[in-house]
Parts: structure tokens; C-alpha cells; sequence
């Protein structure tokens, strides 16, 4: 490989080395890397609160046995609906999944909470075909 006069992406020192070379040193390297993981862990850590949260919501309601909102309920609660695990499109509404809990979105005004069933609920009986 070709070596090139390269600027370290850490320190911003002038360094030699092969055209696919990074950084001037190993520290260099390393810290580069660890300050990229630390930030990647704070985005995840972000969002696993967030979704923490709105399950703890849901559940605190299904507890309650309250299952029929408004988006405005929800949001007075500290529900953040840019936050779910999966979802899918149905004709006439969007069933969101925060983890194990489950609502469904007919309107602003019509929000429907569904606690899935836990598959560890479930008899083996039922599970294992043989
Ligand atoms: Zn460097």
C-alpha cells in the first residue's frame, strides 16, 4: 500500500502510513474509539428510557384497568410516542409494541391499550408439536 502524509483524526498531527490509516498512534486510536462508543452508549441508554418509561406507563394503566386514551392523556402522563419497539399498520389504525404492552392508535382522540400475552405465561403443552 501506498504510504501518504495523513492527519491523525484524534490529535490533528501530521503522520506517514498506509492510505487506509486513521490515527497517529494507538493511543490515538483508542481514544477515538472509546469516545465513539461513549456516545453511542448515551444515544442507546436515551432511548431505552424512553421506551422504559412509556412501557412503565402503559402498564401502570393496564394495572388500573384503563384501557381507552386520547393522545393528550397520554402525553399528560409522560407518554413519548416517538418511542416504541415495533408497529404495525392495519387498516384504520397502528398497533404500536412497547415491549410486552401494546396500543393501538384509531385516532388522536381513540388510543387502546393492549398488554400482550408473555410467552413464558404460555403451557409447554401448547408450544411444543410433536
Ligand atoms: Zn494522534
Amino acid at each position: 500500500m501506498k504510504l501518504n502524509e495523513k492527519k491523525c483524526k484524534t490529535c490533528g498531527d501530521k503522520f506517514t502510513g498506509r492510505s487506509d490509516k486513521k490515527f497517529c498512534s494507538t493511543h490515538c486510536r483508542n481514544v477515538y474509539n472509546n469516545h465513539r462508543k461513549e456516545n453511542y452508549f448515551k444515544g442507546v441508554d436515551f432511548i431505552a428510557s424512553r421506551i422504559i418509561e412509556n412501557r412503565r406507563i402503559l402498564q401502570a394503566l393496564h394495572n388500573q384497568r384503563k384501557i381507552q386514551f386520547t393522545r393528550f392523556d397520554l402525553l399528560h402522563l409522560g407518554f413519548d410516542f416517538r418511542y416504541f419497539t415495533n408497529y404495525v399498520e392495519l387498516t384504520g389504525s397502528t398497533v404500536y409494541y412497547v415491549h410486552d404492552f401494546l396500543y393501538q392508535v384509531y385516532s388522536d382522540l381513540q388510543i387502546m391499550i393492549i398488554p400482550l400475552q408473555h410467552p413464558t405465561r404460555r403451557t409447554f403443552k401448547t408450544e411444543i408439536m410433536f
